[in-house]
């Protein structure tokens, strides 16, 4: 069996021919470009392929999964658009699903990424975060993607962290996305006096200063990995976590991020069953959400509906 992922992201949509095995059997990438609807429809035409049995589909937010409409931040021209009913009638008959894009990254990272040999072993209760310019999070229990009633479980960057902290554009105030997301970071560290000798200060600069030692970029990082961590945390107690897989550009940054988040962590847990948690780092990247949609529709993964 066959299913076809699409990934809607902000400046590009990817799609991928994903079989049962987990083999990607053919994947396109195309620039959104002026007209979304017309590379949306010029991508599914050159993936369809005899046997696809359902299109999973992954999208940017904000987005209503169970509606089955999107309104990504980046794609001005697409706001409450009906992606499942466009996608359904290009391709009649075949199931669609959608889910947001760091809800795919979690699916796709418990079935295809540092789990995939350890078969009942896999976690079952997972949490996948992708820290970037924003953070987004997804729920994998049992296997299954735990999408919630309205399809927004996981929304871990809009905890909040900080209470009575900086207002979020979500209508929040202190949520940990305005704390630890890459540009969050940048910003603390140059109101902190971080320079940039040329070009644009950005979180990937900012890695680079903090594994170089600069005194400021490290604090950054230790104060996105103390709110991150302690958001974490939360979850691994209500959820009983196994594991959690970071993900996302800023994610790249390796130890820089991940030491200073396991320390947290460890410093902040008492309790057994929490101090079994597992911090990993992605082992797929960017592939983790066209995964992601394709197990939203195979057989292999029981959604909760
Ligand atoms: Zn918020």
């Amino acid at each position: 069996m066959i299913a076809l992922a699409l990934d809607i992201g902000g400046t590009k949509f990817a799609g991928a021919l994903i079989d049962t095995a987990g083999t990607i059997l053919a994947r396109a990438e195309l620039p959104i470009g002026p007209d979304p609807t017309a590379t949306l429809g010029e991508l599914v035409r050159h993936m369809s392929a005899e046997g696809v049995v359902g299109v999973g589909i992954g999208s940017a937010g904000p987005l209503d999964p169970i509606g089955g409409t999107v309104s990504p931040v980046n794609i001005p021209l697409w706001r409450e658009f009906a992606l499942v009913k466009c996608v359904s009638e290009m391709l009649p008959g075949v199931p669609v699903k959608l889910a947001g894009d760091a809800q795919c990254m979690a699916l796709g990272e418990w079935w295809q990424g540092p789990f995939r040999d350890q078969g009942d072993r896999r976690s079952s209760a997972m949490l996948g975060i992708v820290v970037s310019t924003g953070i987004g999070g997804g729920i994998v229990i049992d296997g299954a993607p735990y999408l919630g009633p309205t399809g927004n479980a996981g929304h871990i960057g809009h905890v909040v962290a900080e209470p009575g902290g900086e207002p979020c554009p979500c209508g929040g105030r202190g949520c940990l996305e305005r704390i630890s997301s890459g540009p969050s970071m940048v910003r603390w560290a140059l109101a902190n006096g971080w320079t940039v000798d040329d070009g644009e200060p950005d979180a990937r600069r900012l890695a680079a200063d903090a594994q170089a030692g600069v005194e400021v970029a490290k604090q950054a990082f230790q104060r996105g990995a103390d709110a991150l961590g302690i958001a974490i945390l939360a979850a691994a107690v209500l959820f009983d976590l196994d594991d959690v897989v970071i993900g996302g550009g800023v994610s790249a940054s390796g130890p820089t991020l991940l030491d200073p988040l396991r320390q947290v962590i460890s410093r902040n847990t008492g309790l057994g069953f929490v101090r079994r948690l597992r911090v990993l780092p992605t082992s797929l990247g960017r592939d983790a959400g066209l995964y992601g949609a394709a197990a939203l529709v195979l057989p292999l993964v029981g959604t909760r509906e």
